[in-house]
């Protein structure tokens, strides 16, 4: 032994025991974007595996780790889906992005920003002065002052900040009662996604009730290791969102949805007070289109519109953290609407598929997509749906990833943008607006314009001429 361990954090003690099932195959970097990118078996999922494995082993001090050999990970979960001895990578790598941070500090920028999320009146001031200082100073000086980071371009106030508490149902029946989490990404950067989303909530019959005082859910703090903040901003929201009279939790987007679905229970397991409360809230938890379908049944009727080919990228965090509640098909690059009624095969790593299926450790089968965004899209009247090759595979978003590596975020996405022009369709959509975010901001610096990105309500919205009634 190198070095006299402290306790590990509680996420690593709890899961240490996947180092164990690593069977070192490598399967897994065949998926995996930043292998991808980089070329480099420390940059990949076996990798990290190994190295953490010396880590817990007490072998390397986790203060002489570079910070890039876990933070260059978009933390996309395509590994842990691929792997066929089921190692959960993502809560290994989590845990040690926490250990590595907890020994060396986290740089002053992240703490900043984490700690300011738990005040909304804090962020509202820095998204306030940030978006002027955007205006007046230039988003590069505003990306300087952030400690190199890249941050997009900020809503001078917070989207939140301009809805009612309570939005009722389009002709007054309630079929629903839903509490809408609205997320950074659309509170403080863009709220076109959010703004469809609650109106085909509204148009549908759902009774909507936002929650003002919410804050942050806490995934970028939990992602980059900093579980304390994590833990406060999950007590604010819990508390909010746990009233008894809500059917669902809804948010439109996927990252917030998966981090109450999974982040969330995992983060407060052994809390005497919140784990019950998490798990709780986890359980009402539904992602958008899911809720849609599940609780609202829609019947579109056809439009005058003309006729649209659309191709649906599916978010990492519906495909690999959200349990796949809806049917399913084998594989993505096969999809066509008929396939929406064969029953999900079970979920498991590339090997158990690979006898039958003839995928390899070069080619392993994809992951099998999420598919409620598929099958609500499908009901829309002069919709064609066309298979997206590699759906499920990473966009290149990943969160602070994209800030921390613009150029590696931006070929990456560049990647998915080649594929969803490839197909020919005219709109590609994206679930979740941090996602849609970076790839509009990709696809505008290669000027492309044959296609256009959106998220699957604005599809519905702008099919109907539905604009905001509250
Ligand atoms: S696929 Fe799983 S078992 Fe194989 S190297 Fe990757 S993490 Fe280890
Ligand atoms: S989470 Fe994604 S980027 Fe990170 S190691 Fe796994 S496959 Fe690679």
């Amino acid at each position: 032994m190198y070095i006299q361990r402290m306790a590990l954090n509680p996420i690593l003690e709890r899961h240490k025991g996947e180092l164990d099932k690593c069977v070192t195959c490598a399967i897994c970097q065949s998926v995996c974007p930043t292998f991808q990118l980089s070329g480099l078996e420390k940059l990949s999922p076996r990798g990290r595996i190994v190295l953490l494995r010396r880590i817990v082993n007490g072998d390397v001090d986790p203060s002489t780790v570079a910070d890039d050999t876990f933070n260059y990970c978009t933390l996309c979960y395509a590994c842990q889906t691929a792997c066929p001895a089921g190692v959960k990578t993502d809560l290994l790598f989590i845990g040690a992005r926490q250990e590595i941070a907890a020994s060396k500090g986290l740089p002053k920028a992240k703490q900043k920003v984490f700690a300011a999320l738990e005040s909304p009146d804090r962020v509202e001031k820095a998204v306030r002065l940030g978006s002027l200082a955007q205006k007046t100073l230039g988003e590069g000086t505003v990306n300087k002052l952030a400690g190199g980071m890249v941050v997009p371009k900020l809503r001078g106030k917070p989207w939140l900040k301009e809805l009612p508490e309570v939005i009722e149902p389009e002709g007054g029946k309630v079929r629903a009662t839903v509490a809408f989490f609205a997320g950074c990404m659309s509170n403080y950067v863009d709220a076109r996604a959010a703004y469809a989303s609650l109106e085909v909530l509204r148009r549908l019959g759902a009774r909507i009730i936002i929650p003002k005082a919410q804050v942050c859910c806490g995934a970028p703090a939990f992602n980059n290791g900093d579980f304390g903040t994590a833990a406060k901003l999950a007590a604010t929201n819990l508390a909010l969102f746990e009233d008894p009279k809500i059917t669902a939790v809804i948010s439109p987007d996927a990252t917030c949805g998966g981090a109450f679905k999974h982040e969330i229970p995992e983060l407060l397991w052994d809390d005497d007070e919140l784990a019950v409360s998490a798990q709780l809230v986890a359980a009402k938890t539904m992602d958008w289109a899911g809720f849609v379908l599940k609780h609202l049944d829609p019947r579109f009727e056809p439009t005058k519109e003309p006729a649209v080919k659309v191709t649906i990228h599916d978010s990492c965090h519906l495909t690999h953290t959200q349990p796949h509640a809806a049917a399913g098909i084998p594989g993505s690059q096969v999809f066509s609407p008929d396939h929406l009624d064969q029953d999900q095969p079970e979920t498991g790593g590339s090997s158990r598929l690979a006898s039958k299926s003839g995928h390899t450790q070069d080619n392993p089968a994809p992951a099998k997509p999420h598919l409620s965004v598929h099958k609500l899209l499908a009901k829309l009247q002069g919709v064609e749906l066309v298979a997206l090759p590699e759906s499920t595979v990473c966009c290149g978003f990943g969160g602070s990833f994209s800030a921390m590596y613009p150029d590696d975020a931006a070929r990456w996405g560049g990647r998915k943008l080649d594929s969803i022009g490839n197909t020919g369709a005219e709109i590609g959509i994206v679930s979740s607006p941090g996602c849609l975010n970076h790839l509009e901001t990709v696809r505008s610096d290669r000027h492309e314009n044959a296609y256009r990105l959106m998220h699957p309500a604005e599809l519905i919205c702008e099919r109907y001429g539905w604009t905001p009634g509250w």
